[in-house]
């Protein structure tokens, strides 16, 4: 088996340290195992995207000296790697889906929707809404079909009970099943919800570990059933501890600059911004502070990230900017 990684950053603004940190892990990773790293583009939420920001996230990937061998920009196998290019892909997904039982369309209108909630919020009632709360009698969706009223298609969820998924670093990870609501899979303009598209994406593209950021471990009880209902092979997930600030809160703006391109105009050196990154959680065999990117390839074992919440601070960084 080959050893496929990827990162799917969302072209939706200026990239974030933490985006170059998780490229850097998956591509270590990959590479250490001879395998292939790729970078794929989620660009599924429309209003958000842009290509000026997808450019950024390509120059400054480069800057950094982090290569992909299939993307956007340089094709491939797989190609293209763009989720807004890849619409018909989902269409026929969703509809196996759908014609396998597994997923519904919902009329429920967002007014609906909010009434539902709130009576059952009056009734002390906190639940995820299931399948079951958002059906609508068959004559009553027979008709709004009939009138072509919008519809998005929702996945159905188990109403109780527990989800384990595995993580590679911590294990089996309990994801509680009640408060997960009916997932959508396809809004109402037919574009892919992130779970739908990204699944999908990471099955067809081949890619046997997904490392990525802690903030999406809630995600993995949903895509792990989307693994089952489609009759797939998961891969191998990955959740990297979250950088932090000194004062050990989610790395902010406010206390730290988060974007790459600010060090990258700072006039930081790429390498030793990614060495930095290189020291978040791992570390070499010997301890060595400064290290290239060939030598944290050669030396790369995630056994050895620690999931202590990596502290990102600045003075440190201007520190070993300095050595260089
Ligand atoms: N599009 C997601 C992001 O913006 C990808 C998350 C994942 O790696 O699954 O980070």
């Amino acid at each position: 088996m080959t050893v496929r990684t990827r990162i799917a950053p969302s072209p939706t603004g200026d990239p974030h340290v933490g985006t170059a940190y998780v490229a850097l892990f998956n591509l270590c990773f990959a590479k250490q195992h001879g395998g292939e790293f790729i970078l794929r583009i989620e660009d599924t939420d429309q209003t958000r995207s842009t290509r000026a920001s997808e450019q950024v996230i390509f120059d400054s990937l480069h800057w950094l000296g982090i290569e992909w061998s299939e993307g956007p920009d340089v094709g491939g196998p797989h190609a293209p790697y763009r989720q807004s290019e890849r619409g018909d892909i989902y269409v026929e997904h969703v509809q196996r889906l759908l014609n396998s039982g597994h997923a519904f369309k919902c009329y429920r209108t967002t007014e609906e929707l909010e009434a539902l909630r709130e009576a059952r919020r009056a009734e002390g009632n906190f639940s995820a809404l299931k399948q079951d709360d958002l059906a609508l009698p068959s004559d009553e969706v027979a008709r709004r079909e009939a009138r072509g009223e919008p519809y998005v298609v929702r996945m159905k969820v188990p109403s109780e009970g527990v989800c384990v998924v595995e993580d590679l670093l911590r294990g089996p990870i309990e994801l509680d099943w009640a408060q997960v609501d009916a997932q959508i899979l396809m809004k109402s303009d037919g574009m892919p919800t992130y779970h739908l598209a990204n699944v999908v994406d990471d099955h067809l593209m081949g890619i046997t570990h997904v490392l990525r950021g802690e903030e999406w471990i809630n995600s993995a009880s949903k895509h792990k059933l989307l693994y089952q209902y489609f009759g797939w092979e998961m891969p191998v997930l990955c959740h990297l501890p979250l950088l932090r600030n000194p004062d050990k809160t989610k790395l902010s703006k406010r206390k730290n600059p988060t974007s790459i391109n600010y060090y990258r105009k700072m006039g930081y050196l790429p390498q030793a911004l990614l060495n930095y990154l290189g020291r978040m959680g791992w570390s070499m065999p010997d301890e060595r502070e400064k290290f290239s990117l060939e030598q944290m390839q050669a030396h790369f074992d995630i056994q050895r990230v620690s999931l202590g919440g990596p502290v990102f601070d600045l003075d440190k960084l201007t520190w070993l900017n300095g050595v260089y």
